[in-house]
């Protein structure tokens, strides 16, 4: 019995590991030349520093993650940011800092209201709340990566529950240390031999063959893979291919991310000591520092990502030097456009997410499927665990 896992993103390796821990044979098949997928990162040749495609936050209630990275033991690769957000208004330069806990009270009037009705937009239960502009709206942006006016309140409700409403310890903010392979990749990959995993990298999945409602054949470019009668297949990679070789499922609307990464001499004296901050008023909407490199992050991006690398990097630099207060040019700049980041969060998408089960032998994993949360790092991860349950369970038939 083989569980083909195709996709050696965190949904991949997750859904692998699970499998092969529960003792299944487990071949992750990849089309690129690295695991990692939307979580990679790469020596940048102008920076002249490793940088990630985009700075990646997560919370202390992201369970499923912390799990993750106990099973690959990389518990220690992380960076715990402290539990406040440093905020400044570009409109006239005032700061402030918002503590989750002090804004508890809208939040809990906001989650009584979203408990009942159907799926709305979360401006419609927030817009008239007094932290709405100054908190809810940029922490609205960045995890649902879709604007407050569209977003499900369904999903974000979903991540409240799991993180702001469980108090300090599941509302603490978390990075990668140094990169995101190192924390959530490298390890992994480290920890599929012992689990008796092979990954094929290069090895992109070019058609799926079903019939009578199980899949039966995976071509690859070196050959056909039969799949036998008790063996399973995983497809964990983003939804535009997953639609590609699976006609039928919706090829969901995406959102894009754009990411600027600036190498400065020194660490601004004017950056909050958090290390990070929102930025209201402008296009920049949070700023993060690590080592030498100043990264800025704008999601929600489609009215910028098809704007030149060059305008786009000035529109930011300058944004971060007015809310920092510093006259030098960076020493060097890299932009980078993640068109398909994630899923564009509406009420609509969220009804249209794909379940686990596409047929007797084949499952969906990834970011994008129904897992009630926002695609992230831990919805991705548990898609992951989500597949390989529901494939453990198959196996073990009706109880
Ligand atoms: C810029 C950016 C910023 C983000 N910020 C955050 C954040 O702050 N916090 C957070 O929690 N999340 C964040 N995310 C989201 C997070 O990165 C994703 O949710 C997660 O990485 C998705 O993992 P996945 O395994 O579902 O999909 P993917 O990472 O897309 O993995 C799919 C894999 O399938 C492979 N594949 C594709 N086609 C084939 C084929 N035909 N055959 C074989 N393999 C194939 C791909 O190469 C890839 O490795 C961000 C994402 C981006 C892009």
């Amino acid at each position: 019995m083989t569980v083909h896992v195709v996709g050696a993103g965190l949904a991949g390796l997750s859904c692998a590991l699970a499998a092969a821990d529960a003792g299944l044979d487990v071949v992750l098949h990849e089309s690129a030349g690295q695991a990692g997928g939307r979580c990679r990162s790469w020596r940048d040749a102008a920076i002249g520093e490793v940088i990630d495609n985009g700075t990646h936050m997560f919370l202390g209630g992201n369970h499923t993650l912390f799990s993750y990275l106990r099973r690959i033991g990389a518990l220690d690769r992380l960076t715990a940011a402290p539990l406040l957000f440093p905020m400044i208004d570009l409109a006239d330069g005032r700061r402030w800092t918002a503590t989750p806990l002090r804004l508890l009270p809208s939040l809990l009037s906001s989650i009584r209201r979203s408990r009942t009705g159907t799926d709305t937009d979360i401006a419609s239960l927030f817009g008239s709340s007094r932290n709405y502009r100054r908190f809810w709206e940029p922490i609205i942006l960045s995890v649902m990566n879709t604007p407050a006016e569209d977003a499900s309140v369904k999903v974000f409700r979903e991540v409240l529950v799991r993180t702001l409403w469980r108090g300090m310890g599941a509302s603490r903010p978390f990075m990668a240390r140094t990169s995101l392979p190192a924390t959530f990749i490298q390890p992994a990959q480290a920890a599929l031999p012992a689990a008796g995993i092979a990954l094929h990298l290069n090895h992109p999945l070019r058609h799926l063959e079903r019939s009578a409602g199980r899949a039966v054949e995976l071509s690859f470019d070196d050959g056909v893979q039969r799949i036998g009668p008790r063996d399973h297949v995983v497809l964990a990679v983003p939804w535009v291919v997953a639609a590609s070789l699976l006609p039928g499922l919706p090829v969901l609307p995406a959102s894009p991310i754009v990411n600027a990464h600036f190498r400065i001499a020194e660490a601004p004296r004017t950056l909050p000591s958090a290390g990070f901050a929102g930025l209201l008023g402008g296009t920049a909407q949070w700023m993060f520092l690590r080592g030498s490199v100043l990264s800025v992050t704008v999601s929600a991006a489609a009215g910028l990502v098809d704007r030149p690398a060059d305008d786009i990097r000035d529109q930011l630099w300058s944004d971060v030097s007015r809310a920092l207060d510093i006259g030098d040019r960076p020493l060097a700049a890299r932009v980078i456009k993640e068109k398909r980041a994630t899923l564009f969060h509406s009420p609509a998408v969220e009804a249209a997410r794909p379940r686990t089960r596409a047929g007797d032998n084949l499952f969906l994993a990834g970011d994008w499927t129904a897992t009630g949360l926002p695609c992230t790092l831990e919805g991705s991860i548990l898609s992951g665990k989500i597949a390989a349950d529901a494939l453990l369970s198959s196996i073990a038939g009706p109880p």
